[in-house]
């Protein structure tokens, strides 16, 4: 039913070889580093930056002094990112990964080193001590492990999953979506929630609509998934079956919820009377896939 080659989905399916297993090897790195066809992104904190649009991959040679990370390859380059301190960057448009998304949309096959690397900037960003002793953290494996210098703990990079949802009705054919109280009048989009521990996708689905807006899910349909390190999360999209209809929202977190029609969505995008995710999120993907045809809304 779901059709998996909608366009924003497809920001997941460009992976590259993340050389897991060259990680550690020393020589293969410095190898790699010295090949001038290997393309280095710097980033200064967490951002990154952008010339003409577009995110400025450089050459080794080209590159600051910073800690090096390796990404990976793919089509024969080898990439690297280089983390430096903010104070430390070079005048320029230096921007966040929502900053590139507009870039991103009109090429995907860069979105998988663009998570990547931002990813781990962000994991880096926010890991300053050992949280077992307090110690001073050395990164290893290419930048993929922090390891404690007074007790030798390691910690990994950490990836928040959410669950993502379009509800829907199979009786009426309509979906619900819901505002979240923080955003304007007329902004709608697919209800989402994080994953507590010893709790199921499915059962996180169910778990997160009833808090958020009262309903009761019975089948849940997994849909598909994308990385979303803003700053550490993955996305797993589901459709959800409703089981109730009577609409309560919880009024914190989401301040309105509504079902809407195929038709009234459409009148309703359309006119401007409400505005739904446009772009590289997987709730645009949701909501396409349920409306059966790309949406024109003027977006957020
Ligand atoms: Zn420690």
């Amino acid at each position: 039913m779901s059709d998996r080659t909608l366009p924003h989905l497809a920001l997941s399916a460009h992976a590259h070889n993340r050389e897991g297993l060259h990680r550690t090897d020393d020589a293969w790195l410095a190898e790699r580093w010295a090949d001038p066809s290997t393309r280095v992104l710097v980033l200064a904190g967490a951002r990154l930056e952008l010339v003409d649009g577009a995110p400025r991959w450089l050459s080794p040679d080209e590159a600051p002094d910073g800690e090096r990370i390796l990404l990976g390859d793919r089509d024969g380059v080898t990439r690297f990112a280089v983390l430096v301190d903010p104070e430390d960057a070079p005048e320029g448009e230096w921007v966040g990964l929502r900053g590139a998304f507009a870039h991103l949309m009109g090429h995907h096959d860069e979105a998988p080193w663009l998570f990547h690397a931002v990813g781990l900037a962000e994991w880096r960003r926010v890991t300053r001590h050992c949280p077992r002793c307090g110690g001073v953290l050395e990164p290893r494996r290419g930048g993929h492990e922090l390891r404690c210098t007074s007790c030798g703990r390691p910690q990994f990079p950490r990836t928040d999953p959410a669950v993502i949802m379009a509800v829907v009705d199979d009786e009426t054919g309509e979906v619900l979506l819901g505002r979240q109280a923080s955003w304007p009048e007329n902004r709608y989009s697919t209800l989402a929630g994080f994953l507590e521990p010893g709790e199921s996708f499915e059962d996180a689905v169910r778990r997160e609509v009833l808090e958020e807006v009262g309903v009761e899910v019975g089948r849940v349909d997994y849909f598909g998934n994308q990385p979303w390190p803003l700053p550490a999360s993955v996305m797993i999209g589901f459709v959800a079956h409703a089981t109730s209809r009577e609409i309560h929202v919880d009024g914190s977190e989401i301040a309105h919820a509504r079902w809407f029609s195929r038709e009234d969505f459409g009148r309703a995008t359309e006119s401007g009377e409400i505005a739904v995710p446009q772009g590289v999120s997987i709730s645009s993907s949701l909501i396409q896939d349920w409306y059966g045809a790309p949406v024109e809304s003027s977006g957020w």
